[in-house]
């Protein structure tokens, strides 16, 4: 048992949840919205602050939640203005957010496992086996810890954006990712958009079907990093269960389903994966949606244990040179805090060999 005891935490519960466990216990529903004004909107720091709460309802908040299991434990701050997190879970684990200001606004990216079994062989998340999921609230944390930091500087700014692209891979933690969303989406909580929200996966394939059918108007973005199986597998060894051609299917489907655009992300690793030749396939094999997709292309954040470095700047021109000649939309990302360690799970895995 760790500092936080072993209560549920509030920020795992719906707001009709909430509800239903307070009528259930004889309180009034309105008393629900309540709560999370505080919670959200008022972001208290203990129930006891919740003054327009009756003292009953309170002392059963108390009694039966916790206000928080996620500890801060470390934090870097980057020259470009991103904010690195590392935080403690209940049971000990360390997980990282990061906080980047965007021009359109401040995206958060959160962690969703502790580690993740998908093993592709370029991340540093990869390298360490899953250890467990987190639990919705502790994904809410993660949001609801950066912006208390960010109410602390006082400047009244708030979290517009949430990119689901930290460690882990979402969909392998479907269920409690799915609740994260509806929690943070909430117009009577921190209402943040669904369109405002990106999931990023790997390639699950029938995880990508049952995203579509549930309507959120999220986000969607997949890692795709080669147009083609020999080499995807190569990279990623989901790639044998879950193929291009299936993934690619399974896009079809998500595309007809919501008519949202999806995002490609394409990591540039320098002569494995970033020839003109391999983006000339990727146009190809995007072609007949090239209105609804559009390419992400990710400079290569080099990971000490890999084998992999960043492609050269001409590599990267050219192959945004490419994809744009054959009518492919796309960007090189923009990359933030490059000198905090700011690609995903590296924080932690300096932390953890730290500790060993
Ligand atoms: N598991 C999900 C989401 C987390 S990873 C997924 O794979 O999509 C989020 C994105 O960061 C993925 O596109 C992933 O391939 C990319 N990524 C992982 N390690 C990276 C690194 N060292 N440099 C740049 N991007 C990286
Ligand atoms: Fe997991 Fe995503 Fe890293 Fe692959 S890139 S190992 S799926 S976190």
């Amino acid at each position: 048992m760790g500092t936080f005891g072993e209560k549920p935490s509030i920020y795992g519960l719906t707001i009709d949840e909430l509800a239903g466990w307070l009528t259930e216990r004889g309180q009034k529903k309105f008393r629900a919205e309540q709560i999370w004004d505080w919670l959200y909107r008022k972001r208290a720091r203990s129930f006891s602050e919740m003054s327009n709460v009756n003292k009953e309802c309170l002392a059963l908040l108390e009694e039966n939640f916790a206000l928080g299991t996620i500890d801060l434990q470390l934090k870097q701050v980057a020259k470009d203005g991103t904010v690195k997190f590392l935080f403690r879970l209940r049971d000990g684990n360390l997980i990282e957010t990061v906080l980047m200001r965007q021009a359109y606004g401040l995206s958060v990216c959160v962690t969703t496992q502790v580690g993740c079994n998908i093993g592709c062989s370029f991340c540093a998340s990869g390298l360490l086996r899953k250890v467990r999921n987190l639990e919705a609230a502790e994904i809410v944390e993660q949001l609801m810890q950066v912006q208390f930091f960010l109410d602390e500087a006082g400047k009244g700014e708030r979290v517009s954006h949430v990119v689901v692209m930290g460690i882990g891979e979402p969909f392998d933690n479907f269920d409690n990712m799915i609740r994260f969303v509806k929690v943070i989406n909430h117009p009577k909580g921190l209402a943040i958009g669904a369109r405002h929200i990106t999931v990023s996966t790997s390639g699950i394939v029938p995880k990508i079907y049952e995203f579509a059918d549930l309507d959120l108007q999220v986000n969607l973005a997949i890692s795709l990093h080669a147009p083609n199986n020999e080499l995807r597998s190569s990279i990623m060894k989901i790639n044998r269960a879950y193929p291009i051609e299936k993934i690619m299917e399974a896009m079809d489907y998500y595309l007809k389903k919501t008519n949202r655009r999806v995002t490609i992300e394409y990591i540039l690793l320098k002569d494995v994966n970033d020839h003109v030749e391999e983006a000339r396939q990727l146009a190809e094999l995007l072609k007949d949606k090239r209105k609804l997709v559009y390419v992400n292309l990710i400079p290569y954040n080099p990971v000490l244990e890999t084998p992999y470095q960043r492609s050269t700047k001409e590599a990267m021109l050219a192959f945004y040179d490419t994809l744009k000649k054959n009518g492919i939309n796309c960007v090189i990302r923009k990359e933030h805090g490059t000198d905090i360690d700011a690609a995903c799970g590296q924080l932690r895995s300096k932390q953890l060999k730290k500790a060993n």
